[in-house]
């Protein structure tokens, strides 16, 4: 398979959940499988991640391993069941009622948010469906919102609501979420993306979590409203990576406002050397249509140009109708993208500790030199990660690590080309193991090939090396 530095995350759901499916995702490029608690149970969780567990055994090293990435549901605001879907037409006016109870009149929107009438006030708008019905809220009572419908259409149940620019007063991990990080540490995913986070208290939290439990899970914060984009800053701090979660985003700030959100997202994740995911809608028209619109090419390729580590599907590879070509075009687009990528979010980074300098030396070098690529040996990923964030215009970093969990990790950080290799301590037999990899992956034509090594194994403790070498 051919060098791209962009990583594809793929939401598996009914459309892939099988053996036969997972494997074709990663054959034809998906380095993380995301399960999206909103949706998933424990059951059907636990089944995917065995299926994934068994083909990383199986996996060719020059594949990658698939990382697991848990994300929560998060404090979601919910309609309730309706038997049948309500037609909603514009100008109607409707009820909301936000009691608990299901006993409440069918004429009436049942919403499992107790503080919505407090909340918002008369003209507030309300969003369902992922922005596809409007409400304007025309008055309250104790127990129900009396609303005109500015958008209408079907509304079937358990739709997700929105309130734009409302701090709502849910707490940020629901008694459900720390349920499924229990049940996603037990069985060791790689990732977790919390929902709606609003601060780095947030994070703070999940993180003694997986500290108690000894968990190496590695933090995705997903930015999904205008809090959270307010902390952009402290949020990153505290997190190993950012999700520009723009299906929530485009609701709860301004949709127009979008794509400039979506660039000082990815400018703060260059800003503090964090990896940063693109999430939603990338290739929504596929869903149905086994070609993307020209827009969603033109859209991806920004999000590449951007200096994204990853890129997601969500309903594309969960319920669309080509999972499989979905993966192929994104890493095609890729392919052809970071050709051109006319680097310039890398700028942002202003390296900010001794390791990130060396990151950024050993990207210079490489570029000067013209080295086939850059080779990191590493045990936690650290190294892989502060050369990833200087960017390596082109230049894979073969990345080779004794520890499983880091190399599952490597799914997520871009540029990476991953290997295991045990045994790191010898220094003479790591680099005959190393040439003799890499000699493979370009196979006999390429002969003379010239690498950085960016490594701390072979040096003093607490020091890094770079190094030329000739294969
Ligand atoms: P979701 O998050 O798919 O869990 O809603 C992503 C988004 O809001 O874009
Ligand atoms: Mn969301």
């Amino acid at each position: 398979m051919s060098f791209t530095r962009t990583k594809i995350i793929c939401t598996i759901g009914p459309a892939t959940e099988t053996i036969s499916a997972l494997k074709k995702l990663h054959n034809n490029g998906m380095n993380v499988a995301r399960i999206n608690m909103s949706h998933a149970t424990h059951k059907s969780a636990k089944a995917v991640i065995d299926r994934i567990n068994k083909i990383n055994k199986d996996a060719k090293v020059e594949s990658g391993k698939i990382g697991v990435l848990l994300d929560t549901q998060g404090p979601e605001i919910r309609t309730g069941d309706t038997e049948l879907p309500l037609d909603l037409k514009v100008g109607d006016e409707v009820t909301l009622t936000v009691r608990d109870q299901v006993d409440v009149e069918t004429s009436s929107i049942k919403i499992n948010y107790k503080d919505l009438i407090h909340s918002v006030s008369e003209g507030s708008k309300i969003s369902v469906d992922n922005g596809l019905i409007n409400f304007k809220v025309l008055s309250k009572d104790e127990e129900t919102l009396l609303c005109k419908v500015l958008d209408g259409g079907k509304l079937g149940s358990k739709r997700h609501v929105n309130l734009p620019g409302v701090r709502v007063n849910l707490p940020s991990l629901t008694a459900k979420d720390i349920e499924d990080i229990n049940f996603g540490v037990k069985n060791g995913v790689d990732f977790i993306a919390l929902s709606f986070v609003r601060n780095s208290d947030d994070l703070e939290k999940l993180q003694i979590i997986l500290d108690k439990k000894k968990s190496k899970a590695k933090i995705i914060a997903k930015i999904e409203n205008q809090e959270g984009l307010d902390n952009i800053h402290n949020i990153c701090k505290a997190s190993w990576g950012v999700m520009v979660a723009r299906g929530d985003l485009g609701i709860e700030t301004s949709l127009t406002d979008l794509p400039n959100i979506q660039r000082r997202i990815m400018y703060a994740c260059a800003k503090w050397g964090r990896r940063s995911i693109v999430a939603t809608h990338l290739l929504e028209s596929m869903i149905e249509n086994p070609t993307p619109t020209r827009a969603e090419v033109t859209d991806i390729a920004n999000a590449i140009y951007e200096g994204a580590d990853a890129i997601m599907l969500s309903g594309e590879t969960s319920v669309g109708k080509y999972p499989s070509e979905c993966v192929t075009f994104l890493k095609s687009i890729a392919e052809k993208t970071e050709k051109f990528r006319t680097l310039g979010y890398e700028k942002n980074f202003t390296p900010n500790s001794d390791w990130q300098h060396i990151g950024v030396a050993a990207k210079n070098l490489a570029e000067t030199i013209n080295a086939d690529g850059i080779i990191a040996i590493t045990r936690t990923g650290k190294t892989a990660n502060y050369i990833s964030n200087s960017k390596p215009n082109g230049i894979p970093v073969f990345t080779f690590t004794g520890n499983k969990k880091t190399l599952n990790q490597l799914s997520l950080i871009g540029s990476t080309v991953p290997f295991y290799l045990s045994n790191l301590s010898n220094h003479d037999k790591t680099l005959a193991n190393v040439s003799k990899i890499l000699k493979k992956y370009y196979g006999k034509d390429k002969k003379d090939l010239k690498f950085i090594m960016v490594s701390s194994i072979f040096s003093e403790e607490h020091s890094e090396a770079i190094q030329i070498i000739n294969i």
